[in-house]
């Protein structure tokens, strides 16, 4: 694991106060049997041919056992998704692999050219869809409002979400992270009834971490996700607060994944890189309790 900079370690006291102090001891989690843990890979716009996608999809479904302690999806490119979840069995009987889709557009149907609707989506037997994702918000100017309306849509369509959020380096320097990821919830989850939370999984981001080699402490982690945690409490309760399920994105891998899952809030990872090889995500997913 790469050390993170001074300057992200060096937590401003103005603005991190409230979240509560990192803890020194990892406290092995024992999560209800309401929140097992999910861990998914993010592809991105990987691997280059639908040939790879394939025989990618087809190993890591091959990792995925009985005994392996979590429910895993791989968000693939679009035109990899149908020969995807064939290849790894995905629509059929006793698959452990789902594969999930990176984004949907809000509108039925129409003139949105380039556009995927979650109708669309769905006809492909695909459940679960990212929104939210940094990069979408930052490289394809998708903002809290038009995540707002990806996320409804997709759970007025029986759908579920893993929605994203976190904040990006000047925010976390600023001290900022409580108040980014508070805002970006009660923003993205405006209009989500209590019922459709179960199809809601929070992926917290933090932005500064993916794809940087810059795990978040794992103490850290767990500090947002009690804070996002205690969000949703405000927001619906109790039931909901404790069966939310909240993964970490950010540079997870093999070596980081244990000592994550091993935090009481933190329910599973959202993996970029490590997910496009298959022996980094085997181990991940087939993390060790600590
Ligand atoms: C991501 O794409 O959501 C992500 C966390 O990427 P990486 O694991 O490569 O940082």
């Amino acid at each position: 694991m790469k050390f993170l900079p001074l300057s992200l370690l060096l937590l401003p006291a103005s603005g991190f106060v409230s979240v509560p102090p990192p803890t020194t001891s990892a406290s092995p989690s024992f999560l209800p049997a309401t929140r097992r843990p999910f861990i998914a890979g993010n592809w991105k716009m990987n691997p280059s041919t639908l040939p790879d996608a394939v025989s990618l999809a087809r190993s890591i479904s091959s990792s995925v056992t009985p005994s392996t302690p979590c429910d895993v999806c791989v968000f693939a490119p679009m035109p990899f998704i149908d020969a995807c979840r064939t290849a790894a069995g995905a629509s059929g009987e006793g698959s452990g692999l789902d594969i999930g889709a990176e984004l949907s557009f809000y509108e039925e149907k129409g003139a949105y050219t380039g556009a995927v609707s979650a109708e669309m989506i769905k006809s492909l037997g695909v459940d679960w869809v990212l929104a939210g994702h940094s990069e979408r918000r930052t490289m394809f100017g998708d903002d809290d409002e038009e995540i707002n309306k990806q996320t409804l849509n997709l759970l007025r369509k029986g759908m579920s979400v893993v929605l994203c959020i976190g904040e990006t380096k000047d925010e976390y320097d600023a001290g900022l992270v409580e108040a980014v990821c508070t805002l970006q919830l009660k923003k993205d989850l405006q209009g989500v009834t209590e019922e459709e939370m179960e199809r809601i999984v929070i992926a917290y981001e933090p932005v500064w971490a993916i794809g940087t080699g810059l795990t978040c402490p794992a103490d850290v982690a767990q500090n947002v996700h009690k804070v996002c945690r205690n969000v949703i409490r405000g927001m619906y309760g109790d039931n909901v607060a404790d069966a939310v399920r909240i993964q970490y994105g950010g540079s997870v891998t093999p070596e980081t994944i244990d000592e994550l899952m091993g935090m009481p809030d933190i329910d599973g990872a959202l993996v970029g890189g490590a997910s496009l090889v298959k022996e980094k995500f085997e181990r991940i997913v087939n993390f060790k309790s600590v």
